[in-house]
């Protein structure tokens, strides 16, 4: 289904990703030459080359009289959605570049929090941090103006919000197409997706991103969003990020796992490494409930509705932490505990999170620091 990207190709397939105003993604394409030495390394350094921009006033990103904004490759995955050219056909690869954006005299665009995250990553490389997201979503049915493949606006009718999820069955189990595409695109694209699962609500799914660096988790988590959506237009649906689309049924989460070195430490009981990566992942949680303010501020717009306590998530209003307990801002998972050793789960962002924005922050609250929390 793929090509390497380092056959030489006749033409070269380049669909343009990147963020929106919104929030949304947005994508063109363009078509290059007979590029012999096309490698994905020179499409990510050569910036003069590969930069190229969009029409900001028509994405609210710039005003009409001055509209250029600039995009600019960061990362390169090959694109799943295209097959090989039929035999006699030319020659031709395809690609999907996920871009971040800036203005034209330079400077990073308002809606760029890729560039602060990645300032902020090189300054706590010792700490080796990792992040898997947990990406909840909904689809659903523009026609219908229902979710994907509800009958009616009640209850799909197999009791209350317990048989859905992880469930089976056509009578409760909506879009397993649509999800496993989505899998098999990721894959094909090489992009880190670890597993998918049914969620609470019906037509509420979940993948999961990581374990990787901040930057990395974060391009591919925005591309994953993208396969996704471009998949939902196969099939008359779309996927929602919002974090409370219906009001008495559960939200979507962005749950962000994180882990450190010192937290992953502990495997040598003689040296009483497992103690230390306890106490390390005791004093992150610490630290970001000393700084729980400062995290809602970027855990996602509308977190508000999604956090009322109640459908598994935790208050809004303070931070809570707490092994294999599911209504704590953060959890340990109990696996962890029991090791006692691995990485935290940040229960608070929301679906709709921004992981440039996200991982910057935990980053700074629990990276490169003295350890003053214990
Ligand atoms: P649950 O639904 O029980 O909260 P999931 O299996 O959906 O858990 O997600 C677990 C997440 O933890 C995955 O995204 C995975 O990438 C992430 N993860 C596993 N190990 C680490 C680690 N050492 N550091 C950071 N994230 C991790
Ligand atoms: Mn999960
Ligand atoms: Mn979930
Ligand atoms: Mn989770």
């Amino acid at each position: 289904l793929i090509f390497s990207p380092m056959t030489p190709q006749t033409k070269h397939i380049m669909e343009y990703v990147w963020i929106d105003a919104a929030g949304g993604m947005r994508s063109k394409t363009r078509v290059e030459n007979n590029l012999d030495q096309f490698s994905y390394d020179w499409v990510l350094s050569d910036h003069e080359r590969w930069e190229w921009s969009f029409d900001g006033s028509s994405t609210g990103q710039a005003t009409g009289t001055d509209s250029d904004v600039l995009l600019r490759p960061v990362a390169v995955y090959p694109n799943p959605f295209y097959n090989r050219p039929p035999r006699g056909g030319g020659a031709f690869d395809a690609h999907l570049v996920m871009c971040d954006t800036y203005n034209k005299d330079g400077t990073p665009h308002a809606t760029n929090a890729r560039v602060t995250c990645a300032q902020t990553e090189a300054t706590c490389l010792t700490d080796e941090p990792l992040f898997g997201i947990e990406q909840e979503y909904i689809l659903f049915d523009r026609a219908k103006e229902l979710p994907y493949q509800w009958a009616s606006p009640g209850d799909p009718g197999c009791g209350g919000q317990g048989p859905y999820y992880c469930g089976v069955g056509g009578d409760r189990c909506f879009g397993r197409k649509i999800v496993d595409q989505h899998l098999l695109a990721c894959l094909h694209a090489g992009i880190e997706i670890g597993g998918t699962n049914a969620e609470v609500m019906a037509s509420q799914w979940e993948f999961q991103i990581g374990p990787l660096p901040a930057t990395q988790v974060s391009d591919q988590l925005w591309m994953a969003r993208y396969i996704l959506q471009r998949i939902t237009e196969e099939h008359g649906c779309c996927a929602t990020f919002h974090p409370k689309p219906l009001r008495t049924w559960n939200g979507s989460g962005g749950h962000t796992n994180f882990s450190t070195v010192a937290m992953r430490r502990g495997s040598n009981p003689e040296a009483n490494e497992a103690n230390e990566a306890m106490t390390a992942i005791k004093s992150a949680c610490a630290r970001l409930e000393a700084n729980h303010a400062e995290h809602m501020a970027v855990y996602g717009k509308d977190n508000v509705e999604r956090m009322t306590g109640l459908h598994e998530t935790s208050s809004m209003h303070a931070c809570t932490w707490g092994v294999s307990d599911r209504g704590r801002s953060i959890r340990i998972p109990r696996h962890v505990a029991n090791r006692g050793h691995g990485y935290l789960e940040d229960r608070r962002p929301a679906a709709n999170l921004d992981p440039y924005l996200v991982t910057e922050r935990i980053m700074r609250t629990c990276c490169c620091l003295d350890d003053d929390y214990n």
